[in-house]
């Protein structure tokens, strides 16, 4: 079954978060067992988003939601980690700064939502403002109540002008969280990371669990849907996670642009010279020959040679030589006509 239907929050359905077991790992039992597919799926997200970027034509928005210590940070350093940073970036939310909270609640957000081709990751989001706000209080009831049609609707409309949206939360047990922040203790290098904020918050459990069940289930869409991701072992949350955005971009059936140039063309006038070599020594030796220079080459920086068939070694090399002078002799033909172009 694929992920993105196992743990999507179907629309309109009910929400309950202590039925759903935070430390699920499907058929894998351990870590090991679920590395290699996860390797594969870096590489699958890594060709999709360069496909997204290339095609230019729509976009991915990822909502990252979570108690504290749930794995925000750590997921999007494994998502992100595997894409080109050229088209993909992260957006964090804080609590609003004096100017934002002189707008309405979506107005920081529209700013950051990704342009055509991009992948952007919201570390906490728009659903902080029917979460922190509703469980501290910090604004009425009427208010934050009249939310979640507000999101659904810019939800909507980002869709229709192509964008994806992907909205997880990630799912702990208060025992898991209790874990993580003692082992921020004993890490010297994650102390940064603990507040006695994260302590206090976590005295309010019930309350965020009761706001994220009414906040799923009311904007749980099937253009912008949740998911609950069982998150107590990073590597399976790392998994799912990978695994429904990469199905998510695999189903919208992306195509690379058609070339604005003809190739053909192209080949014929910038690469005559190569094109005749090849035909003279034939298609599959050619490509053997350039393999061969490009190891060379790359075996000269360690100093090693690099391993080369010795039956043909003094033909290859006669053959390359051959082509080095063919082409330093064509760019010679062309180079006063381009130095004339550029000055
Ligand atoms: P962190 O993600 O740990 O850096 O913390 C960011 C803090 O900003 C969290 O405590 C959030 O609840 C808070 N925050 C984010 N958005 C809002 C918001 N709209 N209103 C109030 N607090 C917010
Ligand atoms: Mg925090």
């Amino acid at each position: 079954m694929k992920y993105s239907e196992q743990f999507q929050v179907k629309p309109g359905s009910e929400v309950r978060l202590n039925k759903v077991n935070p430390d699920y790992t499907a058929e894998h039992t351990k870590k090991k067992s679920a590395v290699k597919q996860v390797e594969k799926l870096d590489r699958k997200l890594r060709e999709l988003q360069y496909l997204l970027y290339a095609e230019n034509k729509r976009s991915l928005l990822i909502c990252l939601q979570a108690l504290d210590a749930a794995g925000k940070d750590g997921t999007i350093n494994h998502v992100l980690g595997s894409m080109n940073p050229q088209g993909a970036r992260v957006h964090g939310f804080k609590a609003p700064t004096k100017e934002e909270a002189q707008h309405d609640f979506l107005w920081r957000v529209e700013q950051q939502v990704p342009k055509k081709g991009e992948v952007v990751i919201f570390n906490r989001s728009q659903y902080e403002d029917v979460l922190v706000v509703r469980v501290h209080k910090l604004i009425p009831k009427e208010v934050w109540k009249g939310r979640y049609e507000l999101i659904n609707d810019f939800e909507k409309n980002l869709f229709e002008n192509g964008t994806h949206i992907l909205k997880f939360f990630l799912h702990i047990s208060p025992e898991e969280q209790l874990l993580r922040f003692r082992q921020r203790l004993d890490d010297p290098a994650r102390h940064w990371k603990i507040s006695e904020n994260d302590y206090a918050e976590r005295e309010l459990w019930d309350d965020y669990i009761s706001a994220y069940e009414e906040a799923i289930r009311k904007t749980s869409m099937k253009h912008a849907p949740w998911f609950i991701i069982p998150a107590n072992n990073k590597w399976f949350r790392n998994l799912a996670v990978a695994r429904i955005v990469a199905e998510t971009l695999e189903s919208l059936g992306m195509k690379f642009p058609e070339p604005t140039v003809n190739i053909k063309k192209i080949v014929r006038k910038y690469h005559h010279a190569e094109l005749e070599e090849e035909k003279k020594i034939g298609k599959s030796k050619w490509k053997q020959l350039t393999t061969e220079a490009k190891r060379d080459t790359g075996s000269k920086k360690d100093g090693k040679s690099a391993p080369r068939d010795k039956r043909t070694k003094k033909s290859d090399r006669a053959i390359l030589r051959g082509k080095e002078a063919q082409l330093s002799e064509a760019r010679k033909t062309k180079e006063p006509e381009e130095a004339g172009k550029s000055h």
